[in-house]
Protein backbone atom coordinates (compact mmCIF):
# COMPACT_ATOMS: atom_id res chain seq x y z
CA UNK A 1 0.00 0.00 0.00
CA UNK A 2 1.66 3.25 -0.64
CA UNK A 3 0.14 5.60 1.66
CA UNK A 4 -3.14 6.44 3.38
CA UNK A 5 -4.60 7.47 -0.07
CA UNK A 6 -5.33 5.26 -2.48
CA UNK A 7 -3.47 2.50 -4.46
CA UNK A 8 -0.46 4.14 -6.37
CA UNK A 9 -0.67 4.85 -10.32
CA UNK A 10 2.12 2.29 -10.52
CA UNK A 11 0.34 -0.31 -8.59
CA UNK A 12 -2.61 -0.01 -10.35
CA UNK A 13 -1.14 0.03 -13.15
CA UNK A 14 0.81 -3.46 -12.78
CA UNK A 15 -2.66 -5.10 -11.68
CA UNK A 16 -4.66 -3.23 -14.35
CA UNK A 17 -2.81 -4.97 -16.78
CA UNK A 18 -2.72 -8.50 -14.64
CA UNK A 19 -6.58 -8.02 -14.41
CA UNK A 20 -7.48 -7.82 -17.79
CA UNK A 21 -4.83 -10.85 -19.15
CA UNK A 22 -6.86 -12.49 -16.33
CA UNK A 23 -9.99 -11.38 -18.44
CA UNK A 24 -8.41 -12.31 -21.54
CA UNK A 25 -7.66 -15.10 -20.77
CA UNK A 26 -10.99 -16.25 -19.34
CA UNK A 27 -12.51 -15.21 -22.57
CA UNK A 28 -10.66 -17.34 -24.53
CA UNK A 29 -10.46 -20.21 -22.12
CA UNK A 30 -14.03 -20.32 -21.25
CA UNK A 31 -15.17 -23.26 -23.41
CA UNK A 32 -13.00 -25.27 -20.67
CA UNK A 33 -15.25 -23.56 -17.65
CA UNK A 34 -18.40 -26.06 -16.74
CA UNK A 35 -21.47 -23.72 -17.99
CA UNK A 36 -23.22 -24.01 -14.25
CA UNK A 37 -21.44 -24.21 -11.13
CA UNK A 38 -21.25 -27.69 -9.33
CA UNK A 39 -21.68 -26.50 -6.06
CA UNK A 40 -24.39 -26.27 -3.42
CA UNK A 41 -26.14 -23.53 -1.88
CA UNK A 42 -24.29 -22.00 1.28
CA UNK A 43 -20.48 -23.71 -0.12
CA UNK A 44 -19.05 -19.85 -1.54
CA UNK A 45 -20.19 -18.65 2.24
CA UNK A 46 -18.11 -21.07 3.87
CA UNK A 47 -15.05 -20.27 1.92
CA UNK A 48 -15.55 -16.70 2.91
CA UNK A 49 -14.32 -15.30 6.23
CA UNK A 50 -17.25 -14.36 8.73
CA UNK A 51 -15.55 -10.71 9.11
CA UNK A 52 -14.06 -8.15 7.27
CA UNK A 53 -10.18 -7.69 7.44
CA UNK A 54 -8.77 -5.25 9.43
CA UNK A 55 -5.27 -4.76 7.81
CA UNK A 56 -4.26 -4.26 4.64
CA UNK A 57 -4.22 -7.66 2.21
CA UNK A 58 -2.37 -7.43 -1.07
CA UNK A 59 -4.02 -7.60 -4.95
CA UNK A 60 -2.20 -10.85 -5.13
CA UNK A 61 -4.46 -12.61 -2.02
CA UNK A 62 -7.37 -10.56 -3.64
CA UNK A 63 -6.69 -12.83 -7.23
CA UNK A 64 -5.75 -15.88 -6.11
CA UNK A 65 -8.83 -15.80 -4.65
CA UNK A 66 -10.82 -14.83 -7.49
CA UNK A 67 -9.76 -18.40 -8.76
CA UNK A 68 -10.04 -20.40 -5.72
CA UNK A 69 -13.71 -19.20 -4.25
CA UNK A 70 -15.78 -17.19 -6.97
CA UNK A 71 -14.91 -18.99 -10.15
CA UNK A 72 -15.94 -22.02 -8.75
CA UNK A 73 -19.56 -20.43 -7.58
CA UNK A 74 -19.59 -19.55 -11.14
CA UNK A 75 -22.81 -20.13 -13.95
CA UNK A 76 -21.03 -18.83 -16.95
CA UNK A 77 -23.44 -16.56 -18.93
CA UNK A 78 -20.58 -16.05 -21.17
CA UNK A 79 -19.96 -19.82 -21.93
CA UNK A 80 -21.31 -20.52 -25.63
CA UNK A 81 -23.49 -23.46 -24.30
CA UNK A 82 -25.48 -21.01 -21.94
CA UNK A 83 -28.75 -21.14 -23.69
CA UNK A 84 -31.05 -20.86 -20.78
CA UNK A 85 -33.59 -17.97 -20.00
CA UNK A 86 -32.63 -15.20 -22.55
CA UNK A 87 -29.27 -14.99 -22.71
CA UNK A 88 -26.98 -11.59 -21.64
CA UNK A 89 -23.28 -11.94 -23.04
CA UNK A 90 -20.53 -9.64 -22.37
CA UNK A 91 -18.07 -8.60 -25.91
CA UNK A 92 -14.79 -7.10 -25.40
CA UNK A 93 -15.55 -3.13 -26.05
CA UNK A 94 -18.47 -3.41 -23.59
CA UNK A 95 -16.10 -4.45 -20.87
CA UNK A 96 -13.66 -2.03 -21.31
CA UNK A 97 -16.39 1.15 -21.64
CA UNK A 98 -17.27 -0.73 -18.14
CA UNK A 99 -13.67 -0.65 -16.62
CA UNK A 100 -13.72 3.36 -18.13
CA UNK A 101 -16.82 4.36 -16.33
CA UNK A 102 -15.75 2.85 -12.80
CA UNK A 103 -12.69 4.94 -13.27
CA UNK A 104 -14.84 8.90 -13.96
CA UNK A 105 -17.04 7.38 -11.60
CA UNK A 106 -19.43 10.67 -12.59
CA UNK A 107 -22.07 10.90 -11.41
CA UNK A 108 -25.09 12.19 -13.64
CA UNK A 109 -27.94 13.55 -11.84
CA UNK A 110 -27.90 17.11 -13.76
CA UNK A 111 -26.05 18.18 -17.06
CA UNK A 112 -23.57 20.07 -15.04
CA UNK A 113 -22.07 17.02 -12.76
CA UNK A 114 -21.21 15.48 -15.76
CA UNK A 115 -21.97 17.31 -19.50
CA UNK A 116 -20.50 14.38 -21.33
CA UNK A 117 -22.66 11.96 -19.78
CA UNK A 118 -25.74 13.28 -20.28
CA UNK A 119 -25.42 14.43 -23.94
CA UNK A 120 -23.87 11.13 -25.12
CA UNK A 121 -26.70 9.24 -23.42
CA UNK A 122 -28.86 11.40 -24.93
CA UNK A 123 -27.16 10.55 -28.19
CA UNK A 124 -26.71 7.06 -28.02
CA UNK A 125 -30.25 6.92 -27.31
CA UNK A 126 -31.26 8.55 -30.35
CA UNK A 127 -28.81 5.75 -32.16
CA UNK A 128 -30.94 2.88 -30.84
CA UNK A 129 -33.93 4.52 -32.37
CA UNK A 130 -32.73 4.96 -35.82
CA UNK A 131 -31.06 1.22 -35.53
CA UNK A 132 -34.50 -0.13 -34.61
CA UNK A 133 -36.81 2.19 -36.66
CA UNK A 134 -38.63 4.41 -34.15
CA UNK A 135 -39.88 7.79 -35.45
CA UNK A 136 -38.00 10.69 -34.59
CA UNK A 137 -40.32 12.44 -31.57
CA UNK A 138 -39.74 9.23 -29.09
CA UNK A 139 -37.01 10.39 -27.02
CA UNK A 140 -34.78 7.82 -24.61
CA UNK A 141 -32.90 7.20 -21.26
CA UNK A 142 -31.38 4.72 -20.05
CA UNK A 143 -32.47 2.53 -16.55
CA UNK A 144 -30.71 -0.02 -15.47
CA UNK A 145 -33.34 -3.13 -16.87
CA UNK A 146 -36.70 -4.00 -18.26
CA UNK A 147 -38.45 -4.11 -15.00
CA UNK A 148 -37.21 -0.01 -13.97
CA UNK A 149 -38.11 1.04 -17.32
CA UNK A 150 -41.40 -1.33 -17.19
CA UNK A 151 -41.79 0.70 -13.52
CA UNK A 152 -41.59 4.04 -15.36
CA UNK A 153 -43.19 3.10 -18.50
CA UNK A 154 -47.09 2.54 -16.00
CA UNK A 155 -45.85 5.41 -13.23
CA UNK A 156 -46.68 7.55 -16.60
CA UNK A 157 -49.95 6.11 -17.29
CA UNK A 158 -50.75 7.14 -13.97
CA UNK A 159 -50.04 10.35 -14.27
CA UNK A 160 -51.45 10.50 -17.86
CA UNK A 161 -55.36 9.76 -16.73
CA UNK A 162 -57.17 12.72 -16.77
CA UNK A 163 -58.01 14.64 -14.11
CA UNK A 164 -55.91 12.83 -11.48
CA UNK A 165 -54.79 13.98 -8.61
CA UNK A 166 -52.51 11.08 -7.75
CA UNK A 167 -49.41 13.36 -7.41
CA UNK A 168 -50.04 15.27 -4.85
CA UNK A 169 -53.24 12.81 -2.64
CA UNK A 170 -51.47 9.15 -3.67
CA UNK A 171 -53.61 6.70 -4.56
CA UNK A 172 -56.87 8.11 -3.17
CA UNK A 173 -56.11 11.22 -5.61
CA UNK A 174 -58.80 9.99 -8.37
CA UNK A 175 -61.77 11.79 -8.39
CA UNK A 176 -64.80 9.59 -8.51
CA UNK A 177 -62.81 6.85 -6.19
CA UNK A 178 -62.35 4.57 -9.44
CA UNK A 179 -59.55 1.73 -9.41
CA UNK A 180 -57.01 1.74 -11.78
CA UNK A 181 -57.21 -1.14 -14.30
CA UNK A 182 -54.24 -2.11 -15.99
CA UNK A 183 -54.30 -4.85 -18.92
CA UNK A 184 -51.21 -7.15 -20.04
CA UNK A 185 -51.48 -10.58 -21.96
CA UNK A 186 -51.39 -14.05 -20.13
CA UNK A 187 -47.62 -13.99 -21.10
CA UNK A 188 -47.07 -10.88 -19.70
CA UNK A 189 -42.96 -10.58 -17.70
CA UNK A 190 -43.74 -10.41 -13.85
CA UNK A 191 -42.07 -7.09 -13.78
CA UNK A 192 -45.44 -5.44 -14.76
CA UNK A 193 -47.01 -6.49 -11.78
CA UNK A 194 -44.08 -5.96 -9.96
CA UNK A 195 -44.31 -2.44 -10.90
CA UNK A 196 -48.07 -2.73 -9.98
CA UNK A 197 -47.49 -3.66 -6.78
CA UNK A 198 -45.00 -0.82 -6.20
CA UNK A 199 -47.23 1.44 -7.81
CA UNK A 200 -50.31 1.16 -5.40
CA UNK A 201 -51.90 -0.03 -8.27
CA UNK A 202 -51.84 -3.45 -6.65
CA UNK A 203 -52.27 -6.89 -7.80
CA UNK A 204 -56.12 -6.69 -8.56
CA UNK A 205 -55.41 -3.58 -10.59
CA UNK A 206 -53.77 -5.87 -13.53
CA UNK A 207 -55.99 -7.86 -15.51
CA UNK A 208 -54.84 -10.49 -17.74
CA UNK A 209 -55.55 -11.03 -21.10
CA UNK A 210 -55.94 -14.41 -22.89
CA UNK A 211 -53.68 -15.44 -25.64
CA UNK A 212 -54.28 -17.32 -28.55
CA UNK A 213 -52.79 -21.04 -29.63
CA UNK A 214 -49.27 -18.71 -30.69
CA UNK A 215 -49.39 -17.05 -26.98
CA UNK A 216 -50.54 -14.20 -28.64
CA UNK A 217 -53.04 -11.47 -26.58
CA UNK A 218 -56.55 -11.90 -27.93
CA UNK A 219 -57.46 -8.09 -29.06
CA UNK A 220 -61.14 -9.20 -28.90
CA UNK A 221 -61.01 -10.28 -25.36
CA UNK A 222 -58.96 -7.24 -24.76
CA UNK A 223 -61.92 -5.00 -26.06
CA UNK A 224 -64.22 -7.18 -23.73
CA UNK A 225 -62.33 -6.70 -20.72
CA UNK A 226 -62.19 -2.90 -20.56
CA UNK A 227 -65.97 -2.78 -21.56
CA UNK A 228 -66.67 -5.03 -18.40
CA UNK A 229 -64.57 -3.24 -16.55
CA UNK A 230 -65.42 0.45 -16.99
CA UNK A 231 -69.32 -1.12 -16.97
CA UNK A 232 -68.15 -2.10 -12.94
CA UNK A 233 -66.68 0.77 -11.97
CA UNK A 234 -63.33 0.62 -12.67
CA UNK A 235 -60.57 3.53 -13.88
CA UNK A 236 -59.15 1.20 -17.03
CA UNK A 237 -55.59 3.45 -18.03
CA UNK A 238 -52.60 1.43 -19.56
CA UNK A 239 -52.13 -1.86 -21.46
CA UNK A 240 -48.65 -3.32 -21.26
CA UNK A 241 -47.90 -5.60 -24.87
CA UNK A 242 -45.22 -7.51 -25.42
CA UNK A 243 -43.13 -8.42 -28.23
CA UNK A 244 -41.33 -11.49 -27.41
CA UNK A 245 -42.58 -13.01 -24.44
CA UNK A 246 -40.01 -14.59 -22.13
CA UNK A 247 -41.78 -17.95 -21.97
CA UNK A 248 -41.90 -18.85 -25.78
CA UNK A 249 -41.33 -15.17 -28.09
CA UNK A 250 -44.50 -14.61 -28.36
CA UNK A 251 -45.48 -10.76 -29.92
CA UNK A 252 -48.56 -9.85 -29.38
CA UNK A 253 -50.75 -7.82 -32.15
CA UNK A 254 -49.41 -4.63 -31.36
CA UNK A 255 -51.34 -2.42 -34.48
CA UNK A 256 -54.62 -4.12 -33.18
CA UNK A 257 -53.81 -2.93 -29.88
CA UNK A 258 -52.37 0.69 -30.61
CA UNK A 259 -55.89 0.54 -32.75
CA UNK A 260 -57.90 -0.18 -29.03
CA UNK A 261 -56.08 1.92 -26.70
CA UNK A 262 -56.38 4.92 -29.30
CA UNK A 263 -60.42 4.66 -29.13
CA UNK A 264 -60.24 3.97 -25.42
CA UNK A 265 -58.09 6.09 -24.37
CA UNK A 266 -55.19 4.18 -22.65
CA UNK A 267 -51.68 4.62 -22.31
CA UNK A 268 -49.79 1.60 -24.24
CA UNK A 269 -46.70 0.66 -22.95
CA UNK A 270 -44.02 -2.38 -24.91
CA UNK A 271 -42.23 -4.10 -23.45
CA UNK A 272 -39.47 -5.54 -26.32
CA UNK A 273 -36.45 -6.62 -23.43
CA UNK A 274 -35.02 -9.46 -25.52
CA UNK A 275 -37.11 -9.16 -28.55
CA UNK A 276 -36.16 -5.38 -29.58
CA UNK A 277 -32.19 -6.06 -30.89
CA UNK A 278 -33.45 -8.15 -33.57
CA UNK A 279 -35.47 -5.31 -34.88
CA UNK A 280 -31.84 -3.78 -35.83
CA UNK A 281 -32.27 -6.38 -38.86
CA UNK A 282 -34.09 -4.71 -41.70
CA UNK A 283 -36.02 -8.05 -42.55
CA UNK A 284 -36.87 -8.70 -38.61
CA UNK A 285 -38.07 -4.75 -38.64
CA UNK A 286 -41.60 -5.92 -38.56
CA UNK A 287 -41.62 -6.97 -35.53
CA UNK A 288 -42.11 -3.76 -33.79
CA UNK A 289 -44.54 -2.91 -36.17
CA UNK A 290 -47.24 -0.69 -34.06
CA UNK A 291 -44.84 0.39 -31.59
CA UNK A 292 -44.28 3.37 -33.14
CA UNK A 293 -47.47 4.63 -31.78
CA UNK A 294 -46.73 3.09 -28.20
CA UNK A 295 -46.57 5.68 -25.86
CA UNK A 296 -43.73 4.02 -23.99
CA UNK A 297 -41.52 1.50 -25.10
CA UNK A 298 -38.29 -0.07 -24.18
CA UNK A 299 -35.73 -3.00 -24.92
CA UNK A 300 -32.48 -4.15 -23.15
CA UNK A 301 -29.34 -3.95 -24.91
CA UNK A 302 -27.91 -6.09 -22.30
CA UNK A 303 -29.53 -8.73 -23.41
CA UNK A 304 -29.44 -9.39 -27.43
CA UNK A 305 -26.72 -6.69 -27.78
CA UNK A 306 -24.09 -7.79 -26.03
CA UNK A 307 -23.63 -4.84 -23.74
CA UNK A 308 -22.80 -6.06 -20.20
CA UNK A 309 -25.28 -5.84 -17.67
CA UNK A 310 -26.93 -3.20 -17.07
CA UNK A 311 -28.26 -1.06 -19.89
CA UNK A 312 -32.15 -1.05 -20.77
CA UNK A 313 -33.13 1.80 -23.39
CA UNK A 314 -36.63 3.38 -22.35
CA UNK A 315 -38.00 5.24 -25.04
CA UNK A 316 -41.03 7.33 -25.06
CA UNK A 317 -43.20 9.99 -27.06
CA UNK A 318 -43.98 12.32 -24.49
CA UNK A 319 -40.61 13.22 -22.20
CA UNK A 320 -42.63 15.99 -20.63
CA UNK A 321 -45.34 13.64 -18.93
CA UNK A 322 -42.20 11.48 -17.87
CA UNK A 323 -40.81 14.83 -16.01
CA UNK A 324 -44.16 15.64 -14.48
CA UNK A 325 -44.10 11.96 -13.11
CA UNK A 326 -40.58 12.68 -11.56
CA UNK A 327 -39.29 16.11 -10.78
CA UNK A 328 -39.22 17.11 -7.78
CA UNK A 329 -36.17 19.45 -7.46
CA UNK A 330 -34.52 20.20 -4.52
CA UNK A 331 -32.85 24.01 -4.20
CA UNK A 332 -29.15 22.66 -4.08
CA UNK A 333 -29.70 20.95 -7.39
CA UNK A 334 -31.13 23.81 -9.31
CA UNK A 335 -28.06 25.23 -11.95
CA UNK A 336 -27.90 27.59 -14.36
CA UNK A 337 -28.42 25.19 -17.39
CA UNK A 338 -31.82 23.77 -16.59
CA UNK A 339 -33.55 25.47 -19.28
CA UNK A 340 -30.91 24.60 -21.36
CA UNK A 341 -30.01 21.27 -20.83
CA UNK A 342 -31.82 18.40 -19.88
CA UNK A 343 -31.46 16.77 -15.90
CA UNK A 344 -31.50 12.97 -16.57
CA UNK A 345 -32.42 13.17 -12.75
CA UNK A 346 -35.73 14.73 -13.68
CA UNK A 347 -36.36 11.89 -15.74
CA UNK A 348 -37.08 8.90 -13.27
CA UNK A 349 -36.72 7.57 -10.38
CA UNK A 350 -33.07 7.64 -10.15
CA UNK A 351 -31.04 10.53 -8.76
CA UNK A 352 -27.38 9.45 -9.35
CA UNK A 353 -26.60 7.52 -12.42
CA UNK A 354 -23.63 5.78 -13.66
CA UNK A 355 -21.84 6.53 -17.21
CA UNK A 356 -23.98 3.85 -19.00
CA UNK A 357 -23.83 5.57 -22.56
CA UNK A 358 -20.15 4.70 -22.88
CA UNK A 359 -20.55 1.19 -23.06
CA UNK A 360 -23.06 1.79 -26.18
CA UNK A 361 -20.78 4.00 -27.28
CA UNK A 362 -17.53 1.66 -27.51
CA UNK A 363 -19.71 -1.22 -28.71
CA UNK A 364 -21.78 -0.01 -31.57
CA UNK A 365 -18.71 2.14 -32.93
CA UNK A 366 -16.52 -1.32 -32.61
CA UNK A 367 -19.19 -4.10 -34.16
CA UNK A 368 -20.76 -1.06 -36.46
CA UNK A 369 -24.72 -1.86 -37.09
CA UNK A 370 -23.88 -3.82 -39.73
CA UNK A 371 -21.60 -5.61 -37.75
CA UNK A 372 -24.11 -6.17 -34.91
CA UNK A 373 -26.77 -7.16 -37.64
CA UNK A 374 -24.70 -9.98 -38.96
CA UNK A 375 -24.20 -11.57 -35.33
CA UNK A 376 -27.89 -11.70 -35.00
CA UNK A 377 -28.33 -12.68 -38.07
CA UNK A 378 -26.40 -15.89 -37.59
CA UNK A 379 -28.50 -16.01 -34.33
CA UNK A 380 -31.64 -16.48 -36.33
CA UNK A 381 -30.25 -18.93 -38.83
CA UNK A 382 -29.28 -21.44 -36.09
CA UNK A 383 -32.23 -21.11 -34.35
CA UNK A 384 -33.99 -21.75 -37.75
CA UNK A 385 -31.54 -24.82 -38.35
CA UNK A 386 -32.55 -26.20 -34.81
CA UNK A 387 -36.23 -25.74 -35.73
CA UNK A 388 -35.47 -27.99 -39.02
CA UNK A 389 -34.23 -30.32 -36.62
CA UNK A 390 -37.21 -30.71 -34.42
CA UNK A 391 -39.73 -30.73 -37.87
CA UNK A 392 -37.71 -33.98 -38.81
CA UNK A 393 -37.10 -35.70 -35.69
CA UNK A 394 -40.18 -38.01 -34.53
CA UNK A 395 -39.28 -38.12 -30.80
CA UNK A 396 -39.13 -34.12 -30.28
CA UNK A 397 -41.74 -31.35 -31.28
CA UNK A 398 -42.65 -28.09 -31.29
CA UNK A 399 -44.79 -26.67 -28.64
CA UNK A 400 -44.41 -22.84 -29.91
CA UNK A 401 -43.56 -21.00 -33.06
CA UNK A 402 -40.38 -19.96 -33.48
CA UNK A 403 -40.01 -16.32 -33.92
CA UNK A 404 -36.80 -15.38 -32.93
CA UNK A 405 -34.09 -16.96 -31.12
CA UNK A 406 -36.21 -19.47 -28.59
CA UNK A 407 -36.79 -22.76 -29.68
CA UNK A 408 -39.62 -24.13 -26.97
CA UNK A 409 -39.75 -28.45 -27.64
CA UNK A 410 -40.42 -31.12 -25.61
CA UNK A 411 -39.62 -35.11 -25.71
CA UNK A 412 -42.74 -37.41 -26.83
CA UNK A 413 -40.84 -40.55 -27.07
CA UNK A 414 -43.56 -43.70 -27.92
CA UNK A 415 -43.75 -44.97 -24.84
CA UNK A 416 -44.76 -42.40 -22.50
CA UNK A 417 -48.88 -41.63 -23.23
CA UNK A 418 -50.19 -39.55 -20.75
CA UNK A 419 -49.72 -35.69 -20.25
CA UNK A 420 -48.75 -36.57 -16.67
CA UNK A 421 -46.28 -39.03 -17.83
CA UNK A 422 -45.31 -36.62 -20.66
CA UNK A 423 -44.36 -33.76 -18.04
CA UNK A 424 -42.41 -35.96 -15.78
CA UNK A 425 -40.26 -37.37 -18.14
CA UNK A 426 -39.42 -34.37 -19.86
CA UNK A 427 -38.63 -32.25 -16.40
CA UNK A 428 -36.12 -35.47 -15.43
CA UNK A 429 -34.78 -34.91 -19.01
CA UNK A 430 -33.86 -31.32 -18.28
CA UNK A 431 -32.29 -32.60 -15.24
CA UNK A 432 -30.68 -35.19 -16.99
CA UNK A 433 -29.36 -32.24 -20.15
CA UNK A 434 -27.86 -30.24 -16.97
CA UNK A 435 -26.21 -32.50 -14.92
CA UNK A 436 -22.61 -32.67 -16.40
CA UNK A 437 -23.08 -29.01 -16.67
CA UNK A 438 -21.38 -28.77 -20.14
CA UNK A 439 -25.23 -27.38 -21.37
CA UNK A 440 -27.59 -25.11 -19.32
CA UNK A 441 -31.17 -25.09 -20.55
CA UNK A 442 -34.10 -23.65 -19.10
CA UNK A 443 -37.64 -24.38 -19.30
CA UNK A 444 -41.52 -23.02 -19.08
CA UNK A 445 -44.59 -24.16 -19.01
CA UNK A 446 -47.03 -24.08 -22.17
CA UNK A 447 -50.80 -25.62 -22.23
CA UNK A 448 -49.61 -27.19 -18.52
CA UNK A 449 -46.94 -29.06 -20.49
CA UNK A 450 -43.21 -29.20 -19.45
CA UNK A 451 -41.25 -27.10 -21.75
CA UNK A 452 -37.85 -27.15 -22.48
CA UNK A 453 -36.04 -24.04 -24.37
CA UNK A 454 -33.29 -23.76 -26.10
CA UNK A 455 -32.00 -19.59 -26.40
CA UNK A 456 -29.35 -19.01 -29.27
CA UNK A 457 -28.11 -16.06 -28.50
CA UNK A 458 -25.03 -15.34 -27.22
CA UNK A 459 -22.48 -13.68 -28.59
CA UNK A 460 -20.35 -17.05 -28.55
CA UNK A 461 -22.32 -19.57 -30.00
CA UNK A 462 -21.47 -21.05 -33.07
CA UNK A 463 -22.91 -23.80 -35.42
CA UNK A 464 -21.09 -25.81 -33.49
CA UNK A 465 -22.06 -25.55 -30.54
CA UNK A 466 -25.66 -25.69 -31.40
CA UNK A 467 -25.06 -29.00 -33.34
CA UNK A 468 -23.67 -30.42 -29.69
CA UNK A 469 -27.03 -29.33 -27.54
CA UNK A 470 -28.95 -30.98 -29.93
CA UNK A 471 -27.10 -34.38 -30.43
CA UNK A 472 -26.88 -34.00 -26.50
CA UNK A 473 -30.58 -33.64 -26.03
CA UNK A 474 -31.09 -36.63 -28.12
CA UNK A 475 -28.71 -38.80 -26.25
CA UNK A 476 -29.89 -37.61 -22.90
CA UNK A 477 -33.46 -38.75 -24.54
CA UNK A 478 -31.99 -42.07 -24.98
C1 LIG B 1 -35.91 -10.13 -19.21
C2 LIG B 1 -37.25 -9.59 -19.38
C3 LIG B 1 -37.74 -8.61 -18.49
C4 LIG B 1 -36.97 -8.18 -17.26
O1 LIG B 1 -35.84 -7.46 -17.57
P1 LIG B 1 -34.78 -7.12 -16.42
O2 LIG B 1 -33.77 -6.27 -17.11
O3 LIG B 1 -34.23 -8.43 -15.96
O4 LIG B 1 -35.51 -6.40 -15.33
C5 LIG B 1 -38.99 -8.08 -18.73
N1 LIG B 1 -39.72 -8.48 -19.79
C6 LIG B 1 -39.30 -9.43 -20.66
C7 LIG B 1 -40.17 -9.82 -21.82
C8 LIG B 1 -38.05 -10.01 -20.47
O5 LIG B 1 -37.62 -10.95 -21.32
Amino acid sequence: MSNNVDMSPEEFRKYGYELIDWIADYFKNIEKFPVLAKINPGDIKLKLPKSPPSNHESMKEIFADIDKIIMPGMTHWNHPKFMAYFNSTASGPGVLAELLSAAFNINGMVWKSSPASTELEEVMMDWLRQMIGLPENFWGIIYDGGSASTLHGIAMAKEAVKGNQFRVKGMMGDKNGKKLRLYQSEHAHSSVEKAALTLGIGVEGVRKISVDYEFKMIPTELKKAIDEDRKNGWLPFCVVGTVGTTSSTAIDPIPEIVKICKEENLWLHVDAAHAGSAAILPEMRYILNGCEEADSFYFNPHKWMFVPIDVSAFFTRHPEILKKTFSLTAEYLKTEHDTKAKNHMDYGLQLGRRFRSLKLWFLIRYFGVEGLQKIIREHLRLTKLVESWVNESDIIELIAPVNLSTICFRAVPKHVQSEAELNNFNERLLEKINESGEFFLTHTKLNHKFTIRIVISGLRTTEKHVKEVWEHVNKCIG
